[in-house]
């Protein structure tokens, strides 16, 4: 496959909100959503964080024991600036791994940011095209919820990709946007095991549920490489590139910065490298690319 940058030259999607510094918040709720997801919600210690949907945070705990890493945040703004994310257990993961195993509510972490130009215009009036797996569908999902009360409103369709069915993502609360929005389209999709239709990868399925993407704004989240087979399955649709926003859930390799005590004393931890700009103006997305280079959103 050739390389394909995506981006939005235009630059007709808003500013992101400035990251604030990192601030306290407390676990409100912990639920598994999946047999590898679980969602959790946090509300602000320290007064409500700002952010636009599509957006992400960088999570960790108070006492600085596990790397902090991205999670896109899965609900828009909220009066009580309650947040939540969905977090995928990977395999060997340190904070994955603390997420799924040790985090409990009551617990206090560490939440900075929010960081990401994984944002929609909010005047944008074209019919928009959503596509995600797993906990790619968290900043979707935002940024859907938020779209949905856009008045006019816009044409809006999720497409989600699921393993099998118990791996589908929040089927009912969708279903139920569809039928109070009738502007809304969702359609899951099964890679594996038994389910209706339809089924198959998205890029496969694509051309039967969306032939004519030519007037569509496209928002892509998930892993790498669904990012990258999704975007280009919609490029061959006619999708333009300028009008796609990509949000790869890339893993952070550790970068070390030297030792570092532990408040205990005595460990050693790793420090994860801070997270750039997820999508954008011109993300380059390199076959077998894992990590590509991005600037620090600290900087902007
Ligand atoms: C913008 C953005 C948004 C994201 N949003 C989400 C989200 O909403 N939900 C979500 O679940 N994830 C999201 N991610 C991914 C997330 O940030 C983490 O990368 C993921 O949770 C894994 O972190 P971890 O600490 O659990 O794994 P890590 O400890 O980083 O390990 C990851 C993998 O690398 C392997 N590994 C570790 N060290 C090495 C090494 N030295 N050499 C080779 N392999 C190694 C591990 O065994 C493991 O398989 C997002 C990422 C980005 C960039």
């Amino acid at each position: 496959m050739g390389e394909l940058t995506l981006g939005d030259p235009a630059g007709r999607i808003p500013t992101p909100i400035p990251a604030r510094d990192e601030a306290p918040y407390r676990v409100t709720g912990i639920e598994r959503r999946t047999p590898t997801i679980v969602e959790v919600w946090m509300r602000p210690l320290a007064g409500r964080l700002p952010y636009l949907p599509g957006e992400f945070v960088l999570l960790e705990d108070a006492d600085r024991m596990v790397p902090p890493r991205s999670y896109s945040i899965a609900n828009p703004q909220r009066s009580d600036g309650l947040i939540s994310v969905l977090v995928t257990r990977v395999a060997g993961g340190q904070t994955s791994g603390w997420v799924h195993d040790r985090l409990r509510p009551g617990d206090e972490v560490t939440v900075t940011g929010p960081y990401g130009t994984f944002v929609a215009d909010p005047a944008a009036a074209a019919p928009c095209l959503h596509l995600a797996a797993g906990s790619g569908l968290a900043p979707i999902r935002a940024l859907i919820e938020s779209a949905l009360e856009a008045s006019p409103p816009r044409s809006l369709t999720l497409v989600f990709s699921a393993g099998t069915k118990a791996d589908v993502l929040d089927r009912d609360r969708f279903l139920s946007w569809q039928g109070i929005h009738p502007h809304f389209r969702y359609i899951r999709t099964l890679t594996r095991g038994p389910g209706a239709e339809p089924r198959g990868r998205i890029p496969d399925v694509l051309p039967s549920l969306c032939p004519h993407l030519a007037d569509h704004e496209v928002f892509i989240a998930g892993a790498p490489g669904f990012v990258r087979a999704c975007a280009l399955a919609a490029e061959a649709l006619g999708a333009v590139p300028a009008r796609m926003h990509t949000e790869p859930f890339f893993v952070e390799l550790p970068v070390r910065t030297g030792p570092v005590s532990s408040p205990a004393g005595g460990a050693v931890r790793t420090m994860a490298a801070r997270p750039a700009p997820t999508h954008a103006r011109g993300i380059s997305l390199e076959p077998g690319s894992r990590s590509p280079s991005r600037q620090r959103l600290h900087d902007r």
